[in-house]
């Protein structure tokens, strides 16, 4: 039997809403808020930043020379804001969360060094406990000990839509058929790739949000938790 630990999972598909309902989630609990998306993306922009071509023969052997020399900082944002993220010092945190970012941070998180590696990284910040750890992988291989699991879903239409909407508020305008193409595209490859696809984990409580407002989702996960601590 595993020993279970403090720690709290919630992962799922684009624009289901995982960023706000985690940090909510977190500041209710007085837990730290792990984004590993902004972590996939870091390593998306220091690859675009560098030039090479992945799919070139030498292009794993780059990688492995770029994730040996990567210094990546993380700073939890102040409540309700978004977790900072340093790159070589840098502040990237507005850089990394563009559509074009997320796309490349989905080409490269099939990459078994990059997910060696940030695995790693992410088991160093939560083995403590007292986590709120977001992503795709959470639950079923970086902490499958973690005693509160989430999966957190919404139709394609309805994440497009919400997508569009933040990318508006932080001043970025994208068309609404662009973005739910895109979604669908990184549902397919995150969804299909060998390592660590995207999937709930067997003991994973599944959260259809469509019709759910934000509040909603947060009290269902608080309660959740609650009891299953009892
Ligand atoms: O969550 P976010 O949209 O920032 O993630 C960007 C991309 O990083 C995802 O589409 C996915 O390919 C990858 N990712 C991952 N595993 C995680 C978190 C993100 O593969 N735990």
């Amino acid at each position: 039997m595993v020993e279970r630990k403090d720690i709290v999972t919630i992962d799922g598909p684009s624009g289901a809403g995982k960023s706000t309902i985690s940090k909510l989630l977190a500041a209710e609990l007085h837990y730290t808020y792990l984004d590993t998306g902004a972590m996939y993306r870091v390593v998306g922009l220091q690859v675009e930043r560098s030039g090479f071509d992945l799919e070139a023969e030498n292009g794993r052997e780059k990688l492995v020379q770029l994730l040996a020399t990567l210094e990546m900082t993380m700073a939890p944002g102040e409540e309700g804001q978004k977790t900072r993220v340093f790159l070589h010092g840098e502040d990237v945190s507005d850089a990394i969360r563009t559509p074009e970012m997320a796309m490349v941070a989905s080409r490269v998180s099939a990459e078994p060094e990059v997910r060696k590696k940030l695995t790693e990284m992410q088991r160093a910040i939560g083995q403590n406990g007292a986590i709120v750890a977001e992503g795709r992988d959470m639950g079923t291989i970086v902490f499958p000990e973690a005693s509160y699991k989430f999966f957190l879903d919404a139709t394609p239409a309805e994440r497009a839509k919400r997508r569009q909407q933040q990318l508006m508020e932080q001043g970025q305008r994208v068309e609404y058929g662009e973005l739910l193409t895109q979604i669908q595209k990184r549902d397919r490859d995150d969804s299909s790739r060998a390592l660590a696809p995207l999937k709930p984990a067997p003991d994973a409580v599944v959260i259809d949000s469509s019709e759910m407002s934000i509040d909603e989702v947060v009290s269902f996960m608080l309660k959740t938790v609650h009891e299953k601590k009892k």
